[in-house]
């Protein structure tokens, strides 16, 4: 049955940048079918099931261009210890999960993408067979990219860059297999990349090997580029070109790139970037925890596509927006620009753009998929209601969300998550967390940690 929301105000994200008052929006099965004035709306759809609009605010579900579901794990510790990491353990708490503990804090990061209105993703990781069944069940649009590189880890400590072609066949055949297994499946609400790693961690071959991949399986691509210091320093030092230039020589840029970060580009390296039309994700929240501000007016003056993206250990996609409109506003000396309706735009329209999906979602238009979020707008923080994206962006709360939409189909309800065990995903994550962090510290006793951890889940439970 089709469903109509009613009396509402609806937030499109269109490119007019409509907003509706008073207004509904129809359902019918996967697909928005009709927007308008309320009464026209229940004339054309007497037999819908109706829900009352009045007091809330619909948005277009928010696309998160950048994210790490499983790093979660690390959540309190590695957003205060540089990166890459000042905290030297020969190896990391995630490397120690087994893959049902990877999962739950895959599941952990996908529970507060809905709960934060985050419908579409960009997950990026190593081991994404771990978790790619669950976190396809929660209903969440994911595009999955397998992580793909070449370069020997075992040198990485003492700065020495070794490249083994055993493993650029390893990782791409493992790339290859999540796209055989998932691009396109779940009616096409899951879909897949290419994702070569960084550009210090891929050599020549490896990313000749993924544009080649990429092609034959007719996908986009996405990289880590400009994330660090150490990342530029190593590739100038083993290239002897800067990061995006080492790309470009190798025609690994592309307008169907998705480039996450983009920190410390040079003049020549936003320059090729632009040139390619590829998309940017703006992890904005994260680059201010690493204290950096990606040179973003200049690289959308290029020609880039800017998109939105969390990154590790968070995500809130509303925290991302707000930071990145305040950081661009600090960057520009600029208290007006950019409006809250442009951060909307690069955490909406744009990122369905980056990911290829622009035809299907990123704003609410009839024909669009019906993926939506609709947040309580009588909060204290937002009345009144004047401006509902720019009280959103400066003064709302993830929380504000009370309903999420994908594909037609309700994950969650009046704040209640309809496709994910909340309780006990957050309980078994408190507990393995607990475990794994106190582990890892006891089998590096000489390792500098300067942190006192809490005492195992079931001890503080007691
Ligand atoms: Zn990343």
């Amino acid at each position: 049955m089709a469903l109509v929301i009613h009396n509402t105000t609806i937030v499109t994200s269109d490119a007019a940048r409509t907003v509706h008052h008073d207004a509904s929006i129809a359902v019918d099965a996967d697909r928005i079918v009709a927007i308008g004035p309320t009464e026209e709306i229940n004339r054309q759809w007497p037999g819908a099931e109706h829900m009352d609009g009045r007091g809330k605010a619909v948005f277009p579900g928010l696309i998160n261009c950048h994210t790490h579901l499983w790093l979660t794990v690390a959540r309190g510790i590695q957003e205060d210890f540089g990166f890459p990491s000042t905290l030297r353990f020969p190896t990391t708490a995630q490397a120690m999960l087994s893959a049902e503990e990877n999962a739950v804090f895959a599941m952990l990061g996908a529970l507060e993408c809905l709960r934060g209105g985050n419908t579409t993703l960009l997950e990026i990781g190593t081991r994404v067979p771990d978790y790619v069944k669950p976190v396809a069940a929660t209903g969440l649009r994911v595009v999955f990219g397998q992580t793909s590189s070449d370069l020997e880890p075992a040198g990485i400590p003492e700065n020495r860059f070794v490249y083994s072609p055993a493993l650029a066949e390893k990782t791409l055949r493992g790339t290859d297999d999540v796209i055989s297994a998932w691009h396109g499946a779940e009616k096409g609400r899951i879909t897949c990349v290419v994702a070569a790693h960084a550009p210090e961690a891929c050599s020549p071959e490896l990313l000749r090997g993924a544009r080649e991949l990429a092609e034959r399986r007719d996908v986009r691509t996405t990289i880590h580029l400009d994330q660090s210091h150490w990342e530029v320093e190593s590739v100038m030092r083993v290239r002897g070109v800067r990061p995006a230039e080492y790309l470009f020589q190798h025609d690994f840029l592309s307008s169907r790139l998705v480039a996450a970060h983009c920190r410390f580009m040079s003049p020549g390296e936003i320059s090729h970037l632009g040139r390619s039309r590829a998309s940017v994700s703006h992890n904005a929240a994260m680059a201010a925890r690493r204290a950096a501000a990606p040179p973003i007016q200049a690289l959308a003056a290029a020609g880039c596509n800017i998109a939105m993206g969390t990154d590790n250990m968070a995500h809130d996609m509303l925290e991302a927006m707000r930071t990145g409109l305040f950081v661009e506003r600090i960057s520009r000396q600029d208290g007006e620009r950019p409006w809250p309706e442009d951060v909307l735009e690069w955490g909406t329209r744009n990122g369905a753009a980056a990911l290829g999906l622009g035809a299907d979602v990123g704003s609410l238009e009839v024909g669009k998929k019906a993926d939506l979020i609709i947040l309580d707008a009588r909060r204290p923080h937002l009345v009144p209601t004047l401006r509902i994206v720019s009280a959103w962006i400066h003064n709302g709360q993830a929380g504000d969300v009370e309903s999420v939409m994908v594909d037609g189909r309700w994950l969650m309800r009046d704040r209640r998550v309809l496709t994910i065990d909340e309780g006990d995903v957050v309980s078994r994550a408190e507990e393995i967390g607990r475990r794994v962090w106190r582990e890892l510290v006891a089998r590096y006793p000489n390792v500098p940690f300067p942190i006192t951890l809490p005492p195992p889940a079931s001890q503080a439970m007691a």
